[in-house]
């Protein structure tokens, strides 16, 4: 998907980006996929878009972007996050803000309904807080959810930190939590049911899991029945405050133990994950009731340097975890590995763990199947390698998935094993595989060119090296018919807008021409400037040299014109005056060009 045609791209107003742009460090972001070294002003690695031996991938912390002299792979902050993260725009800023703290404002005015709800959010958090501890209360009163919990093998300590409840079997169990029953908050929070006008409780008789967000706030439950009874999980509706593929159960509780084991495990229910913390195993989480998402994926990998799915051994575990290999295979980094539990047929992670005891079920963990082995056998298991058209398919089958895979040396190895597998020499395997990684986000042309030689490329090489240059600028001096030309008067038409000394300058220009024709040549004028041996006041020297240059330029080219119309005898009065005068100006110009070069080379 390009950026441009992403519904959500402008509606981030340019004052949050550009705040955005300010607080946050594109090293530190790239840095978290990509192993970078200080290289003078810079910080350089191996290009995460393409295959290469020697470093071509610059990161400038001056500049805050990035850009691959290899491919021409070019771009900020945000812009990395889409082409390497595989994310779309809005979650790439989403992504950044949290990192730094940052809430994004929504620039679309709210309708009304909108509005009186975004309003009533506090609101309808008070009302979770309350229904969880109206739950938790209810529980210590009933001695059958006590018993039942208990034969889970839970103790009190583990159902307090994961604030287990119970809803008693109470068509409307809540009026005894809530004086106004009636309140449409409750309805909206997703506690009770509305239905030919009467309401009651939506969870009744069932175990209470609230669903906390990252701030510990309680936004949903899931409820679990104690025996039988169907559904036997029960999940609050998505509702102002609670989207479900956003969420998942006991990151709260799972984010310190996720950190220390390095490593985050995401199991299929509220019980298996409260089940492996009763037994220390404290970094799992679980999805709510819904496929494994892209924000789930990248949320757990900024946690994590491992994650691990564990999924059932039957049919529909196996449909779950490939759908899960399918949203991580853009996300999941070299240096950060996924990989796939299964457990033997009939065991989940919570009676595996309860049967068998931590140990066993850590070394169920470790020997999970890595992405590529679990990408491999189920290709295999759907193709007879023994046969040409078996091999075939296997490689076409494959083929999209390489393609979305955006940990380049798993790639690589991916490809070469497939090859071997397909019996396809080096050189086909790279043909029919062809490895490169083509992101969403715009990229610079590779350049392998010498840049071009105008006095406007010069002029917008500079002010890409140095935003606060383009007031210096004499726009009505460049030629209009070149591209360069073009790029550096829009360039400089967007700086005159913003802050020009901002470090997000250059961020922000590159957001700005995402979807501007001149995009490829400002960013090879951007790629240039990061190797540019200039201070900002040689540049400066070098830009007034320049316009004085293209100033000669144009009035040598009128001076021509006047002098044929002169030949002619052609000229009126005034322009016999203006023909003089422009010949002692051009002399005065070129004389302080000596000058200018004089002390240049001083
Ligand atoms: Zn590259």
């Amino acid at each position: 998907m390009k950026s441009g045609s992403d519904p959500d791209f402008y509606m981030i107003p340019d004052s949050f980006k550009q705040d955005l742009l300010n607080r946050i460090d594109v090293v530190d972001v790239v840095g978290r996929y990509v192993k970078l070294k200080k290289g003078g002003a810079n910080y350089i690695g191996l290009c995460p878009f393409h295959g290469e031996k020697t470093p071509s991938f610059s990161v400038s912390p001056a500049k805050q972007f990035y850009h691959c002299f290899g491919c021409g792979a070019h771009g900020n902050a945000i812009g990395f996050l889409m082409a390497y993260g595989g994310m779309g725009y809005v979650d790439a800023v989403k992504d950044l803000a949290a990192s730094c703290g940052m809430q994004v404002p929504e620039e679309r005015p709210r309708s009304p309904e909108e509005a009186a709800r975004k309003e009533r959010e506090p609101d309808l958090y008070a009302v979770m807080e309350k229904a969880m501890e109206f739950y938790r209360a209810e529980l210590k009163k009933s001695p059958r959810a006590i018993d039942y919990l208990k034969g889970r093998g839970l103790t009190g300590e583990i159902a307090a930190r994961f604030r287990i409840g119970y809803a008693p079997d109470d068509w409307q169990g809540l009026k005894n939590a809530f004086t106004e029953y009636s309140s449409s908050s409750l309805v909206e929070a997703g506690l009770v049911v509305e239905a030919d006008g009467k309401r009651y409780d939506r969870f009744r008789d069932r175990i209470m899991f609230p669903i906390l967000n990252a701030r510990g706030a309680v936004i949903g439950f899931g409820g679990r029945v104690l025996d039988k009874g169907e559904p036997k999980y029960l999940n609050s509706p998505e509702t102002p405050l609670f989207e479900k593929g956003r969420e998942v159960y006991g990151l709260v509780q799972a984010r310190d133990p996720i950190r220390h084991a390095g490593r985050a495990l995401v199991v299929e229910g509220y019980m298996d994950v409260v089940a492996l913390a009763q037994f220390d195993v404290g970094y799992a989480v679980a999805t709510l009731g819904t496929a494994t998402s892209a924000v789930h994926v990248s949320k757990l990998l900024r946690l994590a340097d491992e994650l691990v799915f564990s999924f059932d051994g039957d049919a529909a575990g196996r449909k779950a975890a490939w759908r899960a290999l399918e949203v991580s295979l853009p996300l999941a980094s070299d240096n950060k590995p996924i990989r796939f539990l299964f457990l033997p047929e009939g065991e989940d992670p919570d009676t595996f763990i309860r049967r068998h005891g931590k140990d066993a079920f850590e070394a169920q963990v470790r020997q999970a199947d890595t992405l590529s082995q679990f990408l491999i056998a189920h290709l295999r298991s759907e193709c007879d390698l023994a046969t040409p058209e078996g091999r075939a398919r296997f490689v076409s089958m494959a083929k999209p998935y390489i393609e979305k895979m955006a940990a380049p040396a798993l790639k690589v190895q991916l490809v070469n094993q497939i090859g071997r597998l397909a019996e396809l020499s080096p050189e086909d395997t790279q043909r029919s595989l062809d490895p490169a990684h083509r992101p969403a986000y715009r990229r610079a042309p590779a350049v392998k060119r010498e840049p071009p030689s105008s006095h406007e490329w010069k002029l917008l090489s500079r002010v890409a090296a140095y935003p606060s240059l383009s007031a210096d600028i004499n726009i009505d001096l460049v030629s209009p018919s070149l591209e360069e030309a073009q790029a550096l008067r829009e360039l400089c038409g967007y700086l005159a807008a913003i802050d020009r000394a901002s470090k997000a300058s250059h961020a922000l220009v590159i957001e700005h021409f995402q979807n501007s024709t001149h995009a490829d040549v400002l960013f090879e004028a951007q790629g240039y400037a990061l190797d540019l041996k200039e201070s900002e006041d040689e540049s400066r020297g070098f830009v007034h040299y320049t316009l004085r240059s293209l100033e000669i330029e144009r009035k040598r080219q009128t001076l021509k014109d006047l002098e044929k119309r002169l030949e002619r005898g052609q000229l009126s009065r005034d322009e016999h005056l203006r023909y003089g005068k422009m010949i002692s100006e051009v002399r005065a110009l070129e004389q302080h060009l000596v000058e200018d070069a004089r002390r240049a080379s001083k």
